[in-house]
């Protein structure tokens, strides 16, 4: 397939700009690992369905029931997107990947509790601040290029060894791209006795991902994205994992849909995943989900995955050869990269290289931590004495990056365009 055709897929793939020195310039936009746009026939999906959505689980009238029966049948097209088995598994619709983590962390766990839960030195705050209130939660290292240290995963499962409930890490970095062995790491997860959580919030909308069979030592038990990466609208997102995990009380949002029977001394749970979607849940967001998630299947994954490996490989190319520029992580084996790629030029603040990708050439990038302190102080190998003096004083210029984070419908083109600019403010630093 010709790799431009992509474009056509994508509703909006220009970033909106205002004249440049008087010139109109066509805008790019980088910045799909915050959010993508939507896909052309999601847009036509939810227009098509607006006139006939009514509350789901409520109403028994025509429209209320269609509405109930397409949110209902759509946590069948989730399982098959990712492998996950619709008998055991239990797909709940969330807002967003946040909320999805969160649940799970509320259901697995108990206030001030012993259970350990390792997680990674290279997550988004969202797979990381939710665990801290229920569990003692301790970090696999990462090595030099900032890729997991899978050793240390070994290391930290034996000193745990009997108490770790649960491991969590994300599927793919927001920062390096990287994406994690993560059937590799269930493995070992499942011979320490422990459940594995992957956060597919980058990895689900750019590789195949694949749950596996209960049976298969290497199968993923809960996983969590957003649609919203995902080429479809803010406002949904999935949890999935064993049902049985998220049977009963309690539930991390209770109220209306979520019970049986109520009096004022009793309540009567409903099942999973009712019991855990607590009010009227989002019958045009899943609506919006399902359609993207029959595109991209349609397009293929593994045919969008060879798409921006080359990307990215052009883009990490393309970066390299322009001087002063310090690209985190391994730029020589990128087998295991998407196509997020941070980076500085030394001597330019993050800030002023991302304004002036956008003022001078209206590219939309994201520069900052991106959600991951941790991460980021450890790629830019801060000293624990600078970590701590931006604890201290909050009003210090914050350390950061630029981020490019690609999409299926970016080019070649829009790189060289990139690449020309950032040679540009390079040469104008001097
Ligand atoms: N996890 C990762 C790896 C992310 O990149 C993000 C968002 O950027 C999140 C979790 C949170 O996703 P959301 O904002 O959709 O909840």
């Amino acid at each position: 397939m010709n790799p431009y055709g992509f474009r056509k897929w994508v509703v909006g793939v220009e970033e909106k700009v205002p004249l440049i020195n008087g010139k109109r310039v066509i805008g790019i936009n980088f910045d799909n690992g915050a959010t993508t746009p939507p896909l052309v026939s999601v847009m036509a999906a939810v227009n098509r369905f607006v006139p006939w959505y009514s509350s789901v689980h409520r109403g028994t009238g025509y429209k209320s029931r269609l509405s109930s029966q397409i949110y209902e049948d759509g946590r069948k097209v989730v399982c098959d997107f990712v492998g996950a088995d619709p008998k055991r598994d239990v797909v709940i619709f969330t807002n967003n990947t946040t909320q999805a983590i969160n649940k799970a962390a509320k259901k697995l766990g108990e206030k001030g509790g012993k259970e350990v839960v390792l997680s990674t030195a290279m997550e988004h705050h969202s797979n990381d601040l939710p665990w801290r209130d229920k569990f003692h939660v301790d970090y696999v290292g990462i090595d030099g290029d900032g890729r997991l240290d899978m050793e240390d995963l070994e290391r930290k499962l034996k000193k745990y060894e009997g108490k770790v409930k649960l491991v969590t890490m994300t599927g793919a970095s927001n920062v390096s791209g990287y994406i994690n062995p993560i059937h590799k790491a269930a493995r070992m997860a499942h011979q320490y006795g422990a459940k594995i959580f992957i956060d597919g919030a980058q990895l689900v909308p750019h590789t195949y991902v694949d749950m596996k069979s209960h049976r298969d030592p290497e199968h993923i038990d809960f996983l969590a994205f957003s649609a919203h990466k995902l080429y479809a609208p803010f406002g949904i997102g999935v949890l999935i994992g064993p049902k049985e995990v998220f049977l009963g009380e309690p539930s991390s949002d209770p109220g209306g849909g979520t019970v049986k029977f109520v009096t004022h001394d009793e309540v009567v749970w409903n099942d999973p995943p009712q019991n855990e979607e607590g009010g009227s849940p989002n019958v045009i967001g899943v609506i919006a989900l399902i359609q993207a998630i029959k595109t991209l299947s349609e397009i293929g994954m593994h045919t969008i995955e060879a798409y921006e490996r080359q990307l990215t490989a052009y883009t990490i190319y393309r970066l390299s050869q322009i001087p002063d520029i310090e690209i985190y992580g391994d730029i020589y084996n990128i087998k295991d990269r998407l196509g997020i790629i941070s980076f500085n030029i030394r001597g330019v603040s993050h800030q002023v290289t991302a304004l002036s990708l956008s003022y001078e050439g209206g590219i939309a990038v994201r520069n900052g931590c991106f959600c991951a302190h941790p991460y980021i102080q450890k790629l830019l190998k801060m000293s624990k004495e600078e970590v701590k003096a931006y604890v201290k004083d909050e009003t210090r210029t914050r350390p950061g990056m630029v981020r490019i984070s690609l999409g299926l419908y970016n080019t070649f083109h829009e790189i060289d365009r990139l690449a020309a600019l950032l040679e540009r403010i390079v040469r104008n630093k001097k």
